[in-house]
């Protein structure tokens, strides 16, 4: 039986348009991008394409603004880490509790090192922002926010561009993680608030180990490497030519693809929601019901630990996720889950379903057949299940 791929957010198949783009950059085409000769400056023209194809994408003024970085993580720890030196006299940093570890993990070590006051912005029941903490914490000491445009695991959406607005108004610079954001959400930076922008070759159906930091033009920056003058002196190392151009097509394609992803991946992910909840007793959706991306579904199953759901559903030839980033023997739930104060009985058996244009109808089917049967015996394993409840009475979020 063919393979079903529902972990769309955690890496997408590099699309094959994107690998017929980057081929002949291996070959013929092997050229360094900053030599003079003409080696290098076919080569030099093929970047500097690619970055007007991602300048379309992200809706920014200029293709000088885009920054190519090894990926997510190298965009998200430059951007702050710039602003804290080019602020040499604010020493703090507003995030929020359900960034990325590649967020949270900096923002910890410049804690410990005493380099910045962190606050961390909670959330509520469906993962959105407490806009008024985020008011408060806001002053003239805070040097950077940094708050994500979409969650990875749940999909929720922050209101990104009133939060960059809310910043400005204090003289903060403001980065968003939007890794998750690109590709499936328009966006249109030109004339918004925000500061710099991550993003991420492999969550759009680009090769892995490339991205981009986006920096509006006029804001000051300082670069993480140093070295040679690539990328005008903000990212030394030869630049990563090949990649480049994949993400430059990804990013062509995923313009393209921007309606669908609203309308048919959507449906997908609607289809399927909607399927389990009434197929499967004890089970609710995490995330904001009214703001969320359209490809990604996190279901909590109560009572059951969602490792085990995995192994389940992979024996039945389907790829998902736990909302917990947890490695091999560490129950801890997400810690996303955990900020939402989701309960402990049901944030251990959360699953992410995570979809992309590559999905079909079959997708679904097979994990609204697959799926019952599955919880049926793990739920008679539970020492903890009660039994099917018509009331979720542990907890049920009610949409304020
Ligand atoms: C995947 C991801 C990252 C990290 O990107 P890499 O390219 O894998 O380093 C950062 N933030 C979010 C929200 C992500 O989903």
């Amino acid at each position: 039986m063919k393979p079903v791929y529902l972990d769309n957010n955690a890496t997408t198949r590099v699309d094959p348009e994107v690998v017929a783009a980057m081929l002949p950059f291996f070959t013929e085409q092997f050229g360094n991008p900053s030599s003079i000769h003409a080696f290098g400056s076919s080569v030099g023209a093929a970047v500097r394409q690619a970055r007007g194809q991602l300048q379309a994408l992200l809706g920014c003024a200029h293709d000088h603004e885009i920054i190519y970085t090894s990926g997510g993580t190298e965009a998200d720890n430059t951007a702050i880490l710039s602003a804290l030196e080019t602020m040499p006299d604010r020493h703090e940093v507003i995030t929020s509790k359900v960034e990325h570890p590649a967020i949270l993990s900096l923002c910890e070590h410049l804690e410990k090192t005493g380099r910045a006051k962190v606050h961390y912005i909670g959330v509520d029941a469906f993962g959105r922002l407490d806009i008024e903490a985020y008011r408060e914490a806001l002053s003239d000491k805070v040097a950077v926010v940094s708050l994500m445009w979409a969650n990875n695991e749940t999909g929720t959406i922050f209101p990104i561009e009133g939060l960059a607005d809310l910043a400005k108004e204090h003289g903060a610079l403001f980065h968003t993680d939007a890794v998750q954001a690109v590709g499936k959400v328009p966006i249109s930076l030109k004339d918004s608030a925000i500061d710099m922008l991550s993003l991420s070759g492999h969550k759009l159906h680009g090769p892995k180990g490339i991205g981009a930091l986006y920096v509006k033009r006029g804001v000051r920056f300082k670069p993480l490497l140093r070295g040679g003058h690539q990328e005008r002196g903000r990212r030394a190392g030869t630049e990563n030519a090949s990649a480049i151009i994949a993400l430059g097509q990804a990013a062509e394609l995923a313009a393209k693809h921007m309606a669908e992803e609203q309308t048919r991946v959507k449906g997908l992910r609607d289809r399927l929601e909607k399927a389990l909840v009434q197929r499967i007793p004890n089970c609710f959706v995490n995330g904001d019901p009214l703001d969320r991306l359209p490809n990604t579904c996190n279901i909590a199953f109560e009572y059951v630990e969602g490792e085990a759901i995995l192994l389940h559903l992979n024996r039945a030839g389907i790829a998902a996720s736990s909302g917990s980033a947890c490695t091999s023997g560490s129950l801890e739930p997400s810690h996303v889950l955990r900020a939402m104060n989701i309960p402990f009985t049901a944030a251990h058996g959360s699953i992410r379903f995570s979809f992309s244009r590559d999905n079909v109808d079959e997708d679904v089917d097979r994990v609204v057949e697959a799926l019952p049967p599955i919880m049926e015996k793990l739920r008679a394993l539970s020492p903890f299940w009660p039994g099917a409840q018509n009331d979720s009475k542990e907890f049920k979020p009610v949409y304020a």
